[in-house]
């Protein structure tokens, strides 16, 4: 996932090189979640069920091997391209403790970060509400305001 450019001070300088070690050394360009391969396009079922063409096996979301009870519709099947990031587990990019980082691929990161999205979310509208009571006068009324 890129760094927005306002939070890339949070990160330390040697960031690229900490990333790679975690999701190359240690993750050995696998999703340290799915266990999906950096830089491939694997065929997946939208549920995070993934083919996994090296193994040759199907593979839930948590990477382990899973049979497909019942088959499955052919035109359910999608490819993705897999891109490794290194993600924090508590958020915080001043935390790069070994133990905190973990190599994700889109998904798992995505899914990690979920939780964290919705309340940045939450956090921005309260911010902007809390600004528009500071300054909006409750005399005019949005009708005036949009004439
Ligand atoms: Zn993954």
């Amino acid at each position: 996932m890129p760094i927005r450019p306002e939070n890339r001070w949070l990160y330390p300088i040697d960031w690229q090189q900490i990333s790679e070690t975690v999701r190359f050394e240690r993750a050995g360009a696998r999703c340290e979640q799915c266990r999906r391969p950096h830089l491939r396009r694997v065929a997946h079922l939208g549920d995070g069920r993934w083919w996994d063409a090296d193994a040759k096996c199907w593979r839930s979301d948590r990477g382990k091997r899973v049979s497909i009870k019942g088959g499955f519709a052919l035109a359910a099947v999608r490819m993705t391209y897999v891109v490794l990031a290194c993600a924090h587990l508590d958020h915080d990019p001043g935390n790069s403790a070994p133990a905190n980082l973990k190599a994700l691929c889109q998904r798992c990161h995505l899914m990690h970060d979920a939780a964290e999205h919705r309340w940045q979310r939450w956090w921005n509208v309260f911010r902007l509400r809390a600004l528009r009571d500071l300054y909006e006068d409750p005399r005019i009324t949005r009708e005036r305001i949009r004439r």
